[in-house]
């Protein structure tokens, strides 16, 4: 089983830390949780 991240928060950095994880691994499992119904724009 590959490795999963789970980033808390869909603003700016969360969306700039999944970014960066996929960068570093393309095998990564990555979660986003955001307490709201959408999503920053900004990353
Ligand atoms: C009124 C206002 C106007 C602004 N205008 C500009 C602008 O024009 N240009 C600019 O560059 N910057 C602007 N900023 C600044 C910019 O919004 C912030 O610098 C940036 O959003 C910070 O990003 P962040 O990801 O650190 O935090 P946030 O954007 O606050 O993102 C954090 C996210 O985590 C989520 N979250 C928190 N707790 C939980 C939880 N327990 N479970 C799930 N999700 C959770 C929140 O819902 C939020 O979506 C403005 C800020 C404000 C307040």
């Amino acid at each position: 089983m590959g490795k999963k991240v789970v980033i808390i928060g869909a603003g700016a950095a969360g969306g700039s830390a999944a970014a960066e994880a996929r960068r570093g691994d393309p095998s990564l499992a990555i979660t986003l949780i955001e307490q709201r119904s959408e999503v920053s724009v900004a990353a």
